[in-house]
């Protein structure tokens, strides 16, 4: 038997046994085609196509347009009303029986990183529009409205979201994507409308519930071998630019005692950095990821230093508290150098978190289809931590073999992005009955 017989097969197995809640009749043996969601990856693919066999499809690039323009004949085929809002995002509706519910919405983007890989995003919007087509080919109607979301520019900064949820300054317009366009211009050629993005925006309790399926992008479940991620929620991020200041002199005429090395003061506060965020239990990540040195110069000892610290959690508390610790013990470093130490705050977002009811939804599906789970954070950002303004979100990971993500080596398994579109597929029929 191939995989697919064999998958069929394990998932009739585990869908025998009992269901721990109530489908209408004849839902339970619901199942998406996978080849289909393959077929479309593989069409997807060719769009923004590099000879590393990854994409670089960046929102607002010709690529980018004519990847959507192909996706939006797919919802249309899943039989799904669509539209392009004016803010370039794709919309595809289903309606419901009781058109007094709020819509059940799911979603993803497949605009891609420069050197991308094919499932960042893609798998996501690939399995929503088949869950829709699934939905169909069984005559079935929920009792909410369904939407399917592709949002535009996700890698730019959850872009296309943000404006539902949140709303555009004119200063966001106004910022230059990787593609070089303005977000303005890059939502004109998507065939949206700068000018009327009032139209687009949405308000908490819009939303009955938003799902969204993703690679991990990182090596959890893979190294587990667990099939489904039950997202506990999208780490929050702190940036500070930390300067240290000590006195640029002669580096051959100098002493080594008393000299006041900026760098050397520096290097010492990215260890601690590493040793204070290792030093307490839990998944809290801290990194500094760039620095620079003035002036700069082989013989000159360096006077000034900037270097970004990044700090990741779901409890925002926790950054705040470690950040705290950070700065006591590079302050003491910085003093003991004979240096003196400033810090600027440059990015705050704040952690989103997923709603628990929905996350036992997700495990409840897993389960009834015979599929481990692990509850886990996203230490990612996604679309969904923007949807959580508007109402109770959920996220399902599937496995990213070897963890690798941003690459054109991104993979995830066929029967895995089944798994996890089956996974989404029950889970919306749940929410709708519950
Ligand atoms: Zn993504």
């Amino acid at each position: 038997m191939n995989r697919r017989q064999f998958s069929r097969a394990l998932v009739a197995g585990a869908s025998a046994a009992a269901l721990p809640w109530r489908f209408a009749s004849g839902q339970s043996g619901l199942r998406v085609d996978g080849a289909v969601i393959q077929e479309h990856l593989a069409a997807l693919a060719e769009f923004g196509k590099n000879p590393e066999g990854g994409v670089s499809r960046v929102a607002y690039g010709e690529a980018d347009r004519r990847a959507r323009e192909v996706a939006l004949g797919w919802m249309r085929e899943a039989k799904l009303e669509t539209a392009i809002d004016a803010a370039g995002n794709l919309v595809g509706r289903r309606a419901g029986r009781d058109p007094s519910l709020k819509p059940l919405v799911l979603g993803s983007h497949i605009d891609s990183v420069p050197e991308g890989g094919n499932f960042d995003g893609d798998v996501g919007s690939m399995s929503a529009i088949e869950v829709s087509r699934t939905l169909d080919r069984a005559a079935t109607t929920l009792r909410h409205p369904l939407e399917v979301l592709i949002f535009q520019n996700e890698e730019g900064g959850t872009i296309g979201s943000h404006a539902l949820a949140a709303g555009l300054t004119p200063a966001d317009l106004d910022r230059v994507a990787q593609s070089g366009k303005t977000i303005r211009d890059g939502i004109r050629f998507l065939g949206g409308d700068p000018d009327r993005l009032d139209t687009v925006q949405r308000h908490r309790g819009d939303i009955a519930a938003y799902l969204e399926l993703h690679i991990e992008q990182g090596g959890i479940l893979d190294q587990r071998r667990i099939p489904i991620g039950v997202v506990l929620g999208i780490v929050g991020i702190r940036h500070w630019d930390v300067t240290i200041t000590g006195f640029a002199n002669h580096a051959g005429t100098t002493p080594m005692a008393g000299r006041k090395d900026a760098l050397l003061v520096a290097a010492r506060c990215i260890e601690a950095v590493n040793r204070i965020v290792r030093g307490i239990p839990g998944r809290q990540v801290g990194t500094v990821g760039r620095i620079q040195v003035e002036p700069g110069a082989y013989n000159v000892i360096p006077g000034r230093v900037t270097f970004g610290l990044e700090l990741r959690d779901l409890d925002d508390a926790k950054v705040k508290s470690l950040h705290e610790r950070i700065m006591v013990e590079c302050r003491r470093l910085a003093r003991a150098g004979g240096t003196t130490l400033s810090e600027r705050e440059s990015l705050a977002i704040t952690p989103a978190l997923t709603d628990p009811a929905i996350r036992g939804v997700i495990s409840a599906a897993a389960r009834a289809l015979g599929l481990a789970t692990l509850a886990l954070p996203s230490g990612a950002g996604h679309d969904a931590q923007e949807m959580a303004r508007l109402g109770p979100v959920g996220m399902i990971f599937v496995p990213s073999v070897g963890g690798i993500s941003h690459s054109p080596r991104e993979f995830t398994r066929p029967l895995d992005i089944e798994n996890g579109a089956n996974v989404l597929l029950h889970s919306l029929l749940a929410l709708d009955a519950a």
